[in-house]
């Protein structure tokens, strides 16, 4: 008896196990710093703030591993016409950024962009590997409408547009339709407005839920003060999706904004310009 329910137990262990779903992979979530502009007005990213504040904003991407995936939320920007219109500092080629985490540009299986401006969808074309996630009406506007009569298509260039529409060519490219699970265990949301349809990724990650807000979120002080960033379609529906991150993620200081360099020094440094969500 005891010889058999000893064989025959961890059988039907066994099975019960096999017959449950694969559980999602839980990520590592690194925030990498490709670059850094210097004396960026608060006021163009928070609404209302005082005119004379200055920030240095940090430049982002985020790599999401795990699973056999490493998938990228946001792209960055390269090409050198950025680099005569804007003051760079600290660049580092967004590919070359996410190599030094130890992922080679090839090696990255997916790309979500959050959306088209540039510095987000600018170097789209550095991982040609990769499947490419944008929302369908962030990719339809901006192909489409943004450009007629009444659109606005500012921070939007034709090559990241260009870029896109190759990558559909080639079936890389996946249209969203609003929010929702895109990938085992990392979601999408809409309704940050910060582009005609923007969106943020929730991540199931080692330390809990993650949320990329991307530029939905551009600082700390947005979600700390509950103020809408200052570039947005519609300030009401911003500060809405600021109280969804804030039930979508395991804790507030799991919500990770797009362009604030204090990210760098609430997590720990993995390598230089790169903390790892913990
Ligand atoms: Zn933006």
């Amino acid at each position: 008896m005891r010889i058999r329910s000893g064989l025959i137990l961890p059988l039907f262990a066994a099975t019960a196990l096999a017959q449950q779903p694969a559980a999602p992979p839980k990520y590592e979530v690194l925030a990498i710093r490709y670059a850094t502009v210097p004396g960026f007005a608060v006021s163009d990213l928070i609404k209302g703030a005082d005119p004379a504040r200055k920030i240095d904003i940090a430049m982002y991407v985020w790599l999401v591993r795990g699973g056999g995936r490493n998938v990228l939320v946001d792209s960055g920007f390269y090409r050198p016409e950025f680099f005569k219109s804007w003051k760079i500092a600290d660049f580092v080629r967004p590919d070359q950024a996410v190599a030094r985490a130890g992922v080679k540009a090839d090696e990255i299986t997916d790309v979500i962009i959050t959306h088209m401006h540039w510095d987000h969808a600018g170097s789209v074309d550095l991982f040609p590997k990769a499947q490419v996630w944008i929302q369908r009406d962030e990719y339809a506007y901006y192909t489409g409408a943004a450009w007629q009569k009444g659109g606005k298509h500012g921070g939007v260039e034709l090559a990241d547009l260009t870029t896109m529409l190759r990558a559909n060519t080639e079936g890389r490219l996946h249209l969203v339709d609003g929010d929702g699970e895109i990938l085992p265990g990392i979601s999408v949301y809409t309704g940050g407005r910060h582009t005609w349809a923007s969106q943020y990724a929730v991540v199931d990650a080692l330390p809990g839920r993650v949320v990329l807000a991307s530029d939905n979120l551009y600082l700390y002080e947005n979600l700390d003060k509950h103020l809408p960033i200052a570039q947005t379609f519609d300030e009401a529906s911003n500060l809405q999706a600021q109280d969804r991150m804030r039930k979508l993620a395991s804790d507030p200081r799991l919500i990770i904004p797009g362009h604030d360099p204090a990210v760098l020094t609430r997590f720990p440094k993995v390598s230089e310009g790169i903390v790892r969500i913990e």
